[in-house]
């Protein structure tokens, strides 16, 4: 019996989590049969400059509540804890690093995001390290080099397609949604959108 152990890293600025998120990793968990999922709330993204991000630690929390009933999830601070932009080849080299030879990494994340990612430094690196899962709203045409699609090669990570209908939701259609004080129930977690009213975040449009 193999003891491999099949880890989902699930990449995401997360400003705010919704339950688009939650459900792509539910489905990641069981259609890529992965023992468990750690969301990664991304530290400082790279290329994020035409909008301010809410802070690390805001964002980071509402991942904690938004997860926290599920024990096949949980969120690392490997991101938002390490000093500079963030560079997901940074990441999986330190998540490879914690979980040892014997696990088999998977990053998921949003499929504009992981063809960003192919585009990057690193992305040699990364074919040695894991395979991507590229969640999409059905409809979404997918566009990867074929060389990344059909098993990786010596240069790009192996992608992998995933749809999700639920990701019709999205986080700057909440921000706008709380701008203009018009509801997000059942768009997020109630923990998520008690944590939003506490703090003040959204109330002045983002972008
Ligand atoms: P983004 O460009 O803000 O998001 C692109 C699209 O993907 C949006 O529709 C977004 O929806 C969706 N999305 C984001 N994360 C998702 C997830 N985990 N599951 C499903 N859909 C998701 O993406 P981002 O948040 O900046 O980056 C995503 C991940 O890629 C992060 O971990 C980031 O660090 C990494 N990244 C790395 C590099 C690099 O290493 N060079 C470059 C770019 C991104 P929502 O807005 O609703 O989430």
């Amino acid at each position: 019996m193999s003891t491999t152990v099949r880890l989902g890293v699930m990449g995401g600025t997360f400003d705010p989590v919704h339950y688009g998120h939650l459900v792509a990793a539910e489905e990641a968990l069981a259609q890529f049969h992965l023992d468990r999922v750690v969301f990664m709330p991304t530290g400082r993204p790279v290329r994020k400059t035409h909008r301010s991000v809410s802070s690390a630690e805001d964002r980071y929390l509402m991942t904690v509540v938004a997860t926290a009933s599920n024990p096949d999830f949980s969120v690392s601070r490997i991101e938002i804890d390490r000093a500079g932009d963030t560079y997901t080849v940074d990441t999986m080299l330190q998540m490879r690093k914690e979980s040892g030879e014997g696990a088999e990494l998977f990053f998921i994340t949003g499929a504009d995001a992981v063809r960003e990612i192919l585009g990057w430094r690193g992305a040699d690196r990364l074919a040695e390290l894991c395979t991507f899962i590229a969640a999409t709203r059905p409809g979404y045409e997918a566009d990867f080099p074929s060389e990344a699609v059909e098993g990786g090669g010596p240069r790009l990570p192996k992608v992998e397609h995933m749809e999700v209908p639920a990701l019709a939701i999205s986080s700057s259609d909440i921000r706008d949604r709380v701008a203009a004080g018009r509801p997000v129930r059942y768009l997020l977690p109630e923990s998520v959108s008690a944590y939003i009213e506490k703090t003040g975040l959204y109330r002045a449009p983002t972008r």
